[in-house]
């Protein structure tokens, strides 16, 4: 029983993001594979593609791409992202590098393009078939009875399936079936943020009405403003902003404030936002949410990846990139082992500790995001931070770095964050100007702190991007 043979059949639930790389992972690999998605196809239909209009795609999600030899045109359909453009409420804009040169970079991609491509695909190897408006409702694990609701016609059936994977967003329905077992845990942290997505439109000529090669950020304290640019000249700019209190999306409840509220706040974004107010009231307020769960799956019966598993908050742009390194490590497992136990028990032991971390980064980057961007402390600490990588090439790492130019795990882009960031907070410490720094002291606290950290964990710092 549960012998990985590849004439079976495996069935994944969910063709967002996830669950379309996996089933072209699986098809590569020889399975037949049966896509059950509750949406309709995002292809002939117009459809919320859900959640954010375009996305950042950094090393790991562009690894798990050129893994299935499909990174150069998702690379065609992608704009590079520099740095960190910061729109202060009036003065001159600063760009913050992202990386050591314009060489690391993220880039913006649509979210619906990627989405359809992977599925167009998967089915493209003629081992996928993706059932659309087909819900996902229940799972008899013992059996292996799922029952499915057709969502065209309103019925119910149910079907068998040997091998599941639930690649089914973070309201994961095959996670809360797992969470009913003795011995599973599940908890779901709601932040108290919400966001909304609103449209600086292209220039005359598709032309870009800001720094194209840039991910724009209005710092604000308590809420923040990001844009990020789109292959149209377009913009998709997020309004973070809590959903409860004094400035928040309940006490936003007229367009006369909302518009009031971007004149005093926003007001370079203002004028470039012609359907504010509109968008404002027409557009969802979406939630976020970090999921914990454990353990990842019931034998060698099924299995959670993706957001399923483990949804995190967006500030560090790494959801779909950590849940498409998931899809590369299981294609990994599933070459090295006879039985679907243990591939699914090692993905777990494998995957946890770092779902974990960048959970826990991407939190601290929202504070980074909407607070310290703008703070004079920090802006110093980043130019520091970026002197000491380029004093120290390999042996000054930083943790933005490490998660989005590399494929370090990011339990141990976490623990070299910790370290790295107290290196640089030391240093900084009485500067006025990052030139000041004492390269000498850093040199020392470089080679006493973080080379032997690094050298412990050789094997991890091998993963190149
Ligand atoms: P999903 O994308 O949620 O896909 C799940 C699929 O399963 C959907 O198609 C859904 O319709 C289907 N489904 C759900 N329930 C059922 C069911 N019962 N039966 C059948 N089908 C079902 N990540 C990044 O890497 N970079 C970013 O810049 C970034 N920006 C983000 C911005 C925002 C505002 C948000 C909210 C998220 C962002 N993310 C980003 C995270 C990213 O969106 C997710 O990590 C990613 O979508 C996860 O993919 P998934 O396939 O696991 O889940």
């Amino acid at each position: 029983m549960h012998e990985i043979d590849r004439t079976q059949t495996v069935t994944v639930a969910g063709a967002g993001l996830v669950g379309s790389l996996m089933a072209l992972f699986l098809a590569r690999r020889g399975f037949q594979v049966e896509v059950l998605e509750r949406r309709p196809d995002m292809r002939r239909e117009t459809v919320d593609a859900g959640r954010s209009i375009n996305l950042a795609i950094s090393a790991r999600g562009l690894y798990a791409l050129r893994q299935v030899g499909l990174e150069e045109e998702a690379r065609r359909h992608a704009i590079p992202m520099r740095g960190r453009m910061i729109h202060p409420v009036s003065g001159a804009l600063a760009l913050q590098p992202y990386g050591k040169d314009d060489s690391q970079h993220i880039n913006s991609i649509s979210r619906a393009w990627l989405n359809q491509y992977l599925m167009t695909h998967a089915e493209g190897t003629g081992r996928v078939r993706i059932r659309f408006k087909q819900r996902l409702q229940h799972v008899d694990f013992d059996s292996g009875a799922l029952s499915v609701l057709d969502e065209a016609s309103g019925a119910t059936r149910e079907e068998r399936a040997t091998v599941l994977l639930g690649a089914d967003g973070s309201g994961s329905a095959v996670r809360q079936e797992m969470a009913r077992r003795p011995g599973y845990q599940s908890t779901q942290e709601l932040l108290s943020h919400g966001y909304k997505e609103l449209t600086i439109p292209a220039g005359p000529g598709g032309s870009f009405r800001m720094e194209k090669h840039a991910l724009h950020i209005w710092p604000r304290g308590s809420f923040m403003l990001i844009a990020l640019p789109n292959e149209d000249g377009s913009f998709t700019c997020t309004l973070f902003l809590p959903f409860e209190g004094p400035v928040s999306f309940a006490s936003l409840d007229s367009p006369g404030k909302v518009s009031a509220f971007f004149q005093e706040k926003f007001p370079d974004a203002l004028p470039l936002i012609p359907e504010l107010t509109h968008d404002f009231f027409h557009h969802p307020t979406g939630s976020m949410v970090t999921v914990k769960s454990e353990p990842w799956h019931v034998g060698g019966r099924a299995l959670v990846l993706g957001d399923a598993a483990h949804a995190i908050v967006p500030f560090f742009g790494q959801g779909m990139n950590c849940g498409f390194e998931d899809c590369g490590v299981l294609d990994g497992l599933l070459s090295r082992h006879s039985r679907w136990e243990e591939a699914f028990s090692e993905f777990f032991r494998l995957r946890k500790s770092n779902a974990d971390a960048i959970a826990d980064m991407a939190v601290e980057n929202f504070i980074e995001m909407r607070d310290s961007t703008a703070n004079p402390r920090f802006l110093l600490e980043k130019q520091v931070e970026k002197l000491l990588l380029n004093a120290f090439p390999g042996q000054f790492l930083s943790r933005y770095t490490l998660v989005s130019f590399s494929r370090v795990p990011y339990r141990l882009a976490y623990e070299v964050g910790s370290i790295a960031g107290g290196i640089v907070s030391e240093l900084s410490e009485g500067l006025s100007r990052a030139e000041e720094v004492d390269l000498d002291r850093a040199a020392r606290l470089v080679r006493e702190r973080l080379v032997p950290f690094v050298e412990e964990h050789s094997d991890g710092f091998r993963l190149e991007g």
